[in-house]
């Protein structure tokens, strides 16, 4: 057998830099003065630092980046590698001092500042002391999905990395593939897989892989089993490859042995509404639009009950980011969004069946990412 290996381009370094004069055109709509940034993966998007501590204060004129001491050297060196600006404070326990003094100097003689905080990422303990500490003399606004709403768009180095991520996954797949006529557990089998991605570069699985084999196959998310596969088996495999912080995503259903009829069947619908999605894809298309293609054929095929979830998702430094690809979907795609399109068909007496693939889009449609076979027998 012919191993599969993956060409290793090295990686394209990426714009970080201008990332934050964009995120402060959005700050009069979004009507505040600065912006308290605490969520890692959007500190990471404007500033290019992979540590698990830290706060951004981005302000007209400047970025404040407030760490503590085992983060200091790190930040200093990421930060300038991405080549961002950046006012670096290390401190211990009180970071409030730097932050506070750097919002008063933002709106000084312009009455009280409006310091915007990332609303989902923060908690209710951290809203309060928020408000009644930190910025007593200022006024707290929620904000949702601002630095989200940047990362939305991927940049060409952005798209590099996902698709190198990709790439591995699929290789990983190709190799590990035929371990599946062995009867292994899904474990065994999970394993096999998260380790070859492994030694094919990624740093890590982007998500706990998911290997769902037989009645399994019909819990969406169900997580790998002692189960053995066998013959009969609908075996649904979702996972993915983390690299540079990027995160792939893409499942396949094999069938190990022969189909019964309905299992036949489900393959066939499956495979035809994830490529109607495709199909659907495109700059001015709405996330909506490319879900209903979808949920369309699988409601002709009269299982419209048996799709148990939303149609996919967008991906990247986050493995489930906007926008989401739903029935309620209204966000309009443009070329550089990166989402999912991943329907599933599930019925506890045959199996599951879900396919998925991460598309970027272009100019004139979408470009598949996660290229492996979609070939059912193993
Ligand atoms: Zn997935
Ligand atoms: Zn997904």
């Amino acid at each position: 057998m012919s191993m599969s290996s993956v060409a290793r381009a090295p990686l394209t370094p990426m714009d970080v830099a201008g990332r934050a004069e964009r995120l402060r055109a959005t700050f009069a709509d979004a009507e505040i003065d600065v912006l308290l940034v605490t969520h890692l993966p959007n500190i990471r998007y404007l500033t290019g630092f992979t540590g698990s501590a830290a706060q951004l204060l981005v302000t007209a004129d400047e970025l404040l980046f407030v760490t503590d001491g085992r983060y200091g050297e790190q930040a200093a060196e990421q930060l300038e590698s991405a080549g961002v600006t950046a006012r670096i404070e290390v401190v211990g326990q009180n970071q409030k001092a730097p932050i506070q003094a750097s919002v008063a100097a933002a709106t000084s003689g312009r009455g009280s500042a409006r310091v915007g905080v990332e609303a989902q990422h923060i908690s209710w303990a951290r809203q309060r002391e928020l408000a009644g500490d930190w910025f007593a003399d200022g006024e707290l606004v929620a904000t949702e999905g601002i630095v989200e709403g940047l990362r939305i768009i991927k940049d060409d180095g952005e798209i590099q990395r996902l698709k190198a991520a990709s790439a591995i996954a699929d290789a990983a797949l190709a190799n590990i593939r035929p371990f599946l006529a062995e009867r292994p557990t899904e474990q065994a089998f999970g394993l096999a897989l998260d380790t070859e991605m492994r030694n094919l570069g990624a740093e890590a699985p982007s998500f706990e892989t998911i290997v769902a084999s037989g009645p399994n196959g019909a819990r969406p998310h169900a997580r790998p089993s002692g189960r053995r596969i066998d013959k009969g088996d609908l075996v649904v495999l979702d996972f993915g490859a983390l690299l540079d912080g990027y995160h792939s995503d893409m499942s396949r259903t094999v069938m190990v042995g022969e189909p019964s009829a309905t299992q036949a069947r489900m393959l066939v619908v499956v495979a035809e509404a994830q490529q109607a999605g495709v199909d659907a894809v495109g700059p001015g298309v709405t996330t909506g639009d490319i879900d209903a293609a979808c949920r369309s054929v699988i409601d002709e095929a009269g299982w419209g009950d048996a799709f148990l979830h939303a149609t996919g998702h967008g991906v990247g430094l986050d493995i489930h980011e906007a926008p989401r690809v739903g029935a309620k979907g209204d966000a309009t795609l443009a070329p550089g969004f990166v989402v999912t399109v991943e329907p599933g068909v599930y019925l506890p007496e045959h199996g599951g069946v879900r396919i998925e693939d991460t598309v970027v889009v272009t100019s004139d449609g979408c470009d598949v990412i996660t290229t492996a076979t979609k070939r059912t027998k193993v």
